[in-house]
């Protein structure tokens, strides 16, 4: 297949190459004991930061490479190309998003060069064990007291909950409100009294990615620490990032379901069974050729939507349909390509084994497909 995004260009392939090398330098070697630890080596931020592989599209003036969002896309691909699930980088690039995004020019100034070098690794709280999908609900609350807030509550599900230094708190400043109450509140963790990092959560897939419980108990944040330095904004925040975290999956999701398909390709031709090669069953032949047909689709579409979002055109609705539809295709396709494995896909050892396990709490976190397919209706619903 000679297909090639549009959005490619000689610089980002030579990137591709050094992103390539990273992983297979810094990341591959590590996965089996970063698994058992539940967590990636902290080290490994500060290298990426050295790389030149965090903040890639944050201007040069506050760290980063002053590139474009194109050079996100291609590290998230090579990610799921190598089945690299521990190191949670998208997240951290999100939050680097909102501090670029609704930071004051201090707060810009003040965490950003920490962000790009690795000194720093971002979180964001916004699940509660009470809330997940209702995030109007949040019952974490922030009290202005004087020069500080005094932040109280508790967050479950946090990836970088145990490594973040900047962690992006979603509360109520006004608690009788719903989405009008809540805030955006950026705690430094190093040494902050009343944060408390939870267990580390045992999971079904990424386990090498760290994900934890995190607990505010009259945690004291300077109030110049509110994103932005006006208090009810959090949710129109939130909302105006969306797009951007959810093409952000959909693009790990085709780019790990290409990547199946070629492990699967590969064994298919090895692999013999009545005399004959797996891949001269008329029943691998056209399963592999409907996958493929299917994830070209999607690889089409992602395309669109990384063009999109490079000219600032990139709506909710479209980013909804990337994520829960690119995930939902990432489940099936992984799936279908397993059963080529026989028992051998259900061994760990074999990476098929690992995307499977992987791939499914794509379809939850970062808004669940069902809210995907909410927010899409409800955008048919206000066309005119
Ligand atoms: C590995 C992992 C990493 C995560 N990382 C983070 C992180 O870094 N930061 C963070 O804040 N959160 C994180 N999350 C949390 C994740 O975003 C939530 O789990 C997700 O938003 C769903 O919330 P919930 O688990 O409370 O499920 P619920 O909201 O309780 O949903 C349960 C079910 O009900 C369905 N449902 C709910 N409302 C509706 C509706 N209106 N219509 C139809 N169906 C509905 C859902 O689709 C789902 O199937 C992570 C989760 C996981 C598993």
């Amino acid at each position: 297949m000679s297909y090639q995004s549009p959005w490619m260009d000689a610089d980002l392939a030579l990137f591709r190459d050094n992103v390539r090398k990273f992983i297979a330098n810094e990341i591959t070697p590590h996965e089996e004991r970063w698994d058992g630890q539940q967590h990636v080596d902290r080290g490994l931020w500060n290298k990426a930061g050295a790389a030149g592989l965090l903040c890639t599209d944050v201007p040069e003036q506050y760290g980063g490479s002053g590139a474009h969002f194109a050079y996100e896309a291609v590290i998230l691909e090579e990610q799921a190309r190598a089945g690299n699930t521990s190191w949670a980088k998208g997240v951290h690039e999100i939050v680097v998003h909102y501090i670029l995004g609704y930071g004051t020019e201090e707060q810009k100034a003040r965490w950003l060069p920490k962000l790009a070098s690795g000194e720093m690794v971002g979180a964001i709280a916004m699940t509660e064990p009470g809330t997940g999908s209702d995030l109007q609900a949040v019952r974490t609350r922030a009290e202005r007291e004087g020069d500080f807030f005094r932040i109280n509550g508790a967050k479950t599900f946090i990836s970088n909950g145990l490594h973040c230094d900047l962690l992006i708190i979603v509360c109520k400043t006004d608690p009788g409100e719903t989405g009008k109450g809540i805030s955006l509140i950026v705690a430094e963790t190093r040494n902050l009294k009343g944060f408390k990092r939870g267990r580390l959560l045992h999971k079904l897939g990424q386990k090498g990615q760290d994900t934890a419980e995190l607990f505010f108990e009259d945690m004291l944040v300077p109030a110049e620490n509110l994103l932005g330095g006006r208090e009810s904004q959090g949710f129109v925040q939130l909302m105006k990032q969306l797009p951007r975290e959810r093409l952000i999956i959909g693009i790990g999701a085709i780019a790990a379901a290409e990547a199946a398909l070629r492990h699967t390709l590969s064994y298919v031709t090895q692999r013999k069974a009545f005399g004959k090669a797996l891949m001269e069953f008329q029943n691998t032949r056209f399963k592999l050729a409907e996958m493929q047909t299917e994830v070209m689709i999607g690889r089409v579409f992602i395309d669109h939507c990384i063009q999109q979002l490079l000219v600032g055109k990139l709506d909710a609705a479209t980013a909804s349909m990337a994520k829960w539809w690119g995930t939902q295709k990432q489940c099936e396709v992984v799936d279908e390509c397993l059963q080529f494995f026989g028992g051998y896909g259900y061994m760990l050892e074999y990476p098929i084994a690992r995307f499977y396990a992987d791939a499914r709490v794509q379809k939850i976190y970062g808004g669940t497909n069902e809210i995907m397919k909410e927010l899409i209706a409800r955008s048919m619903e206000s066309a005119p």
